[in-house]
C-alpha cells in the first residue's frame, strides 16, 4: 500500500494509537491501524464488540472524549493531518470533509427542530451564505437524493419512522459534499428490509459525490452489499483486509477464517455473532499475536512475536506467521 500525502486521497490512516486512560492502566481500544481509502472507496469495517472500530469512528471525527486520547499516529484527510488542527478548525472541516451517519438518528436529531432547520443549521454553522430561497432549494434537494418526500421538511423528528429519519441524517452527513462519510452500524435499530434500503440509499448518494465511506458494523450481508474492501478488526488491530469477495470467499487470516465460517447460510441473517472465547484484555494484552489465546492454528512462535504484516496478494493484507517471505513481503501498511 502506497504511502499517501496526495490530495486525492482523501483519508490516510497511519499507525493510528487510541488509548482509553484508566486507574489500571491505558486500554488499548486502537494499537497501530492504517489504512488508506480511494476516493469512491466503500471500506467495511467488522470486528466483534470491543475490537475497536467505533472507537476509529470517533477519533477520525475527533469526536473521541476522555479518557479516550490519541495516542500516536496521523488521520490526514485530503492530505492534512486532523491532528495539527486547532478545536475551531476541526468543527469546520467536520461535515464539509468528514461526516458521520450516526448509529441513531433518534439521538442525533433535535426532537423540537423540523427537519429544514436541522439541515440549514448545519450549512450555516459552515459558513455557508445563501438566501432563504435558497437555502430551501437545497433541502429539498438533499431530501430528493435519499428518496424522501420534499414535505418532510416541515415535519419534526418524532413525525418519521425511523428509517425515514436515518436517511435524514444521511442528507445531512451530505449536505456539504464532504470527501469522507463514516457510517457506525448505521442501520441498527431498523428492521432487515429497512436495513437494506437505507443501506442502498447511502451506497447511492456516496457514489454520486464521489465521497470515500466507511461503514461500521456486525452485519456480513450488508456489508457484502455496501462495501468494495473489508478490513477485520481483532484487539484493537487489523487482522485481514482485502477486496470483499476474497475475505468471503478466501479467508487468509484464522480469525477471518472462523468469522466466515460461523455465518449462517442465510444471506439476510449473516450477523456476526462472534467466534468461541474470550476477546482479549486490551489493558493487558497477551504477548506475540494478540488472537493466539484463542486461535485455532497457533504456533509457538505465535505468543512470542507479533506477526508483521504481509502483503499476500493485489491489495490484500493479513498479519499472522502462518505467512512466511514466500507467501508475501512485509509492509508498513
Ligand atoms: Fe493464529 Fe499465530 Fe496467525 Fe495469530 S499469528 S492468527 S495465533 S496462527
Amino acid at each position: 500500500m502506497t504511502t499517501a500525502t496526495a490530495v486525492q486521497t482523501p483519508l490516510a490512516v497511519k499507525d493510528l494509537k487510541v488509548y482509553y486512560h484508566t486507574r489500571r492502566g491505558p486500554v488499548k481500544a486502537v494499537d497501530g491501524v492504517s489504512f488508506e481509502l480511494a476516493r469512491g472507496e466503500r471500506l467495511g469495517l467488522v470486528g466483534e464488540s470491543g475490537s475497536g472500530k467505533s472507537t476509529i469512528a470517533l477519533a477520525l471525527m475527533m469526536a473521541h472524549k476522555e479518557p479516550a486520547r490519541i495516542e500516536a499516529g496521523s488521520i490526514l484527510l485530503n492530505g492534512s493531518n486532523l491532528l495539527d488542527d486547532n478545536d475551531e478548525q476541526v468543527r469546520l472541516r467536520r461535515l464539509s470533509e468528514i461526516a458521520m451517519v450516526p448509529q441513531g438518528a433518534l439521538n442525533s436529531l433535535n426532537p423540537v427542530m423540523r427537519i429544514r432547520d436541522q439541515v440549514i443549521d448545519g450549512l450555516k454553522d459552515h459558513n455557508v451564505r445563501m438566501s432563504d430561497g435558497e437555502f430551501s432549494q437545497r433541502v429539498a434537494e438533499l431530501l430528493d437524493s435519499v428518496g424522501l418526500d420534499r414535505d418532510v421538511a416541515s415535519r419534526f423528528p418524532h413525525e418519521l419512522s425511523g428509517g425515514m429519519k436515518q436517511r435524514v441524517a444521511i442528507a445531512i452527513a451530505i449536505s456539504m459534499n464532504p470527501s469522507v462519510i463514516i457510517a457506525d452500524e448505521p442501520t441498527s435499530a431498523l428492521d432487515v428490509v429497512v436495513q437494506k434500503q437505507v443501506v442502498q440509499t447511502l451506497r447511492e448518494v456516496q457514489e454520486r459525490i464521489g465521497a470515500a465511506a466507511i461503514m461500521i458494523g456486525h452485519d456480513m450481508g450488508l456489508m457484502a452489499q455496501f462495501a468494495s474492501r473489508i478490513g477485520i478488526m481483532y484487539g484493537g488491530k487489523i487482522a485481514e483486509i482485502g477486496p470483499v469477495s476474497d475475505i468471503f470467499n478466501n479467508p487468509k487470516h484464522p480469525y477471518t477464517r472462523l468469522l466466515i465460517s460461523s455465518l449462517p447460510d442465510t444471506r439476510s441473517k449473516r450477523r456476526l455473532e462472534g467466534i468461541p472465547g474470550l476477546p482479549p484484555s486490551l489493558l493487558r494484552p497477551p504477548p506475540g499475536c494478540i488472537f493466539h489465546t484463542r486461535c485455532p492454528e497457533a504456533m509457538e512462535i505465535c505468543s512470542q512475536e507479533i506477526p508483521p504484516t504481509r502483503e499476500l496478494d493485489a491489495n490484500r493484507y493479513a498479519a499472522c506467521h502462518l505467512y512466511g517471505d514466500d507467501d508475501g513481503k512485509v509492509v508498513e501498511l
